[in-house]
């Protein structure tokens, strides 16, 4: 993994270089049912690339977290596979799977009192031998994380005594400590203040432009159609729109899935689709503004 700290923002970023030879997370015909009457997932064929930033969105409860964890193999789904360089996910041994994709859940719970340095550092262990001792190179991986997330300030600090979005940040230096090709980041940036949503998304971006594959869930569809490539919309546990930012974030599209009245804009700045809730408020402004029409 290559931190760059001068690589471009989104605003001037050359486009997401071509593939590398076959190396992509292909979902074929995912499904996985947690009960015998239910599927949560199903029909789900999608592909992910090396050097992009995709953006998962959609309503709480759609399949967001179950498509991710087949995605990192932390499922095994019951219908389907994903497969990464055109190998099945199931054929991987766990330090090859480690090395090729990091998962950052959304909650990780640690039941020791680790300082955040130790946390970090348990990030590189699919690298290290059967001793575990941390070499030079891990050392200056977990010294480029640290800074990258601005945790170096926590480093001696017990994890549990941090606020959210401090242990947020922790965890997501863990998983960037692991130099996996893909990350897998469910709501990396839900417990964090404005500054740090944006630089984390700011970065993940710069991470993605030197390579990495990248996969955020997220609830905030302004920063993704901001900085993500691609969204995929999930809803009721199948792929409701995927494409360019601009293709998936459709007035009547997100009307229905959300159930909720909302509008979309351009960023005025930058021009990106921007997503204004109205509220039941706001809903009957709109239709008195364009004649009893809806919002
Ligand atoms: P999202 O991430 O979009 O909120 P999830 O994948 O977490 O959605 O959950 C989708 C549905 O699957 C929800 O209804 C949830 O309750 C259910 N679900 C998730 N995990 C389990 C589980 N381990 N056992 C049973 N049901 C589950």
């Amino acid at each position: 993994m290559n931190l760059n700290p001068n690589a471009p923002t989104p605003q001037n970023a050359p486009p997401a270089p071509a593939p590398a030879g076959g190396r992509t997370l292909r979902v074929i015909g995912l499904g996985h049912q947690y009960n015998p009457n239910w599927w949560c997932i199903r029909e789900i064929e999608l592909e992910f690339r090396l050097g992009e930033l995709v953006g998962l969105v959609g309503p709480n409860g759609s399949g967001k977290t179950t498509l991710m964890r087949a995605l990192a193999g932390q499922l095994r789904p019951t219908a389907g596979e994903v497969r990464y360089r055109g190998r099945p996910l199931a054929r991987y041994s766990s330090a090859e799977l480690a090395r090729s994709i990091g998962y950052l859940p959304q909650s990780v719970r640690s039941s020791f009192n680790y300082t955040c340095e130790e946390v970090i550092a348990q990030g590189r262990y699919p690298h290290q031998n059967a001793l575990g001792i941390l070499t030079r190179r891990d050392r200056e991986a977990i010294e480029r994380v640290m800074d990258w997330t601005t945790t170096r300030a926590f480093a001696h600090r017990p994890i549990d005594v941090l606020s959210g979005g401090e242990r947020q940040r922790v965890l997501l230096a863990s998983v960037l400590a692991q130099e996996a090709e893909f990350l897998l980041l469910d709501e990396p940036t839900s417990a964090l203040d404005l500054h740090h949503q944006v630089d984390v998304f700011e970065r993940l971006h710069q991470l993605s432009r030197t390579g990495l594959g990248l996969i955020v869930i997220t609830h905030d569809l302004n920063l993704a159609a901001q900085y993500c490539d691609r969204l995929v919309l999930i809803f009721e546990g199948r792929v409701a729109a995927a494409g360019a930012p601009g293709e998936v974030l459709r007035e009547e599209v997100l009307r229905r899935v959300y159930e909720t009245d909302l509008i979309v804009d351009r960023n005025p700045v930058i021009g990106t689709p921007m997503v204004v809730l109205l509220g039941r408020h706001g809903a009957q402004l709109a239709r008195r503004h364009n004649g009893g029409g809806g919002a």
